[in-house]
């Protein structure tokens, strides 16, 4: 072993940048760099499909169940969730069936609920348990093209960014977009004049949506610097869109009113009366919210968050695996302080947040109000019991 050169290509030490050492030889900076690429090709050529065989796929119940440990409530959401997803990689296995006969189309979901409820967590989470990749996008920055603001193809640029350039690793991955009711037709009727946030951006979705091959600016492509577009093809890419549709209860209650059901009849309290009424929602509803049609068409299932009771922000305080008492109480652990919260401190906490309508998305906050002093007077005390 020479220790003045490089045992793979045998540059010498003063001809590289640096030489690592290894048990019985060296390795020079080009080499490493070479062998990451070679590697990184050959898991490429693996596909990214979470199995290759049915058997191998996550069943719709344990895709559930993955996500009871992260997201409490909504049970009907991720029931839905959770068949979507197995459906869809049953279809990623499917079309690599040669000799198929039958195309099965993609099911795109869009889900309805308050702000705060879990749509994002739940997108989330999904992805990772599928280990494809993720990314959230805001409608509201979109506008067609050619006007200020992003275009549509921009979404994709930042699914290939997280996939890190990898087009076939992008092209199996999941795109939330968020606020998908803030690009609704403002009036009911087709616009006559332009619509620049609204409809037109629901038109560039759909090329997306459709599944078909979008030229995609790289963005900030550092791997492609030289290269103006890369081709995605949005086949296979699964899309959910949340929103909290202000108003849609209205709109439901109408229709039902018209069908005369008489739901109200009933004896429900007012949270289990709204979430009934959404539980009925259709995509009747949300066309005359100012959804397109073409767009709704390629949302087949659509469900809903229910809002969160007091109960549920108890249990979401303290029930998922990284709940924000387990965050906090870890973080005080490395203190060397036991830091314990009463049944009473969690209720206050939830009691405040609910007032600040930003629904489970203000615990954090309001559990790191509660703590500042105890935080900032760290090492004071070796216990601390929040009553
Ligand atoms: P939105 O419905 O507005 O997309 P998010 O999913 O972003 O809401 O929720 C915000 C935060 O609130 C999440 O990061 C999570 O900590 C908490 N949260 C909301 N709903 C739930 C839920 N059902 N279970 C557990 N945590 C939740």
């Amino acid at each position: 072993m020479n220790p003045n050169q490089c045992s793979f290509c045998g540059r010498k030490r003063k001809e590289v940048q640096m030489l690592v050492s290894g048990q019985e030889g060296f390795i020079c900076e080009n080499c490493i760099e070479q062998a990451h690429s070679i590697v990184k090709e050959s898991v490429k050529g693996q596909g990214f499909a979470p199995a290759s065989t049915i058997d191998e796929l996550k069943k719709p119940k344990e895709i559930k169940e993955f996500l009871d440990q992260y997201v409490i409530g909504q049970d009907q959401a991720k029931k839905q969730l959770s068949i979507a997803v197995y459906n869809h990689y049953k279809r990623l296995l499917h079309a690599q069936n040669e000799n198929r006969e039958v195309e099965i189309e993609k099911s795109n979901i869009i889900m309805i609920g308050e702000t705060g409820t879990g749509k994002t967590l739940l997108a989330k989470t999904i992805a990772r348990e599928l280990n494809v990749p993720f990314c959230i996008v805001d409608a509201t920055i979109l506008t067609e093209a050619g006007y200020v603001g992003e275009d549509v193809e921009s979404i994709l640029s930042r699914l290939l960014m997280v996939a890190d350039y990898d087009v076939e690793k992008a092209e199996k991955g999941i795109v939330f977009i968020d606020e998908i009711d803030k690009i609704a037709r403002k009036s009911d009727n087709p616009s006559i004049t332009r619509d620049v946030s609204g409809e037109g951006v629901q038109q560039g979705l759909l090329k997306l949506l459709e599944g078909s091959i979008v030229n995609v600016p790289p963005q900030g492509g550092r791997k492609h610097p030289d290269q103006k577009y890369i081709q995605v093809n949005t086949q296979n890419i699964l899309f959910i869109a949340g929103g909290a549709f202000d108003g849609i209860k209205e709109i439901i209650e109408r229709r039902l009113n018209k069908q005369a059901i008489g739901f109200s009849a009933e004896k429900m309290s007012r949270i289990e009366e709204d979430d009934y009424i959404l539980s009925q929602i259709n995509a009747m509803d949300l066309r005359k919210f100012g959804l397109i049609p073409e767009l709704l068409g390629r949302f087949p299932i659509v469900t809903y968050l229910d809002k969160l009771t007091k109960e549920t922000m108890v249990r979401i305080m303290k029930e998922p695996k990284n709940s924000i008492i387990n965050q906090f109480v870890e973080l005080f652990k490395m203190d060397g302080i036991n830091l314990k919260f009463k049944d009473s401190a969690v209720e206050k906490i939830v009691e405040e947040t609910m007032e600040k309508g930003l629904g489970a998305r203000g615990l954090r906050g309001t559990t790191e109000k509660v703590l500042e002093d105890y935080m900032f007077n760290i090492g004071e005390q070796d216990q601390i019991i929040l009553k």
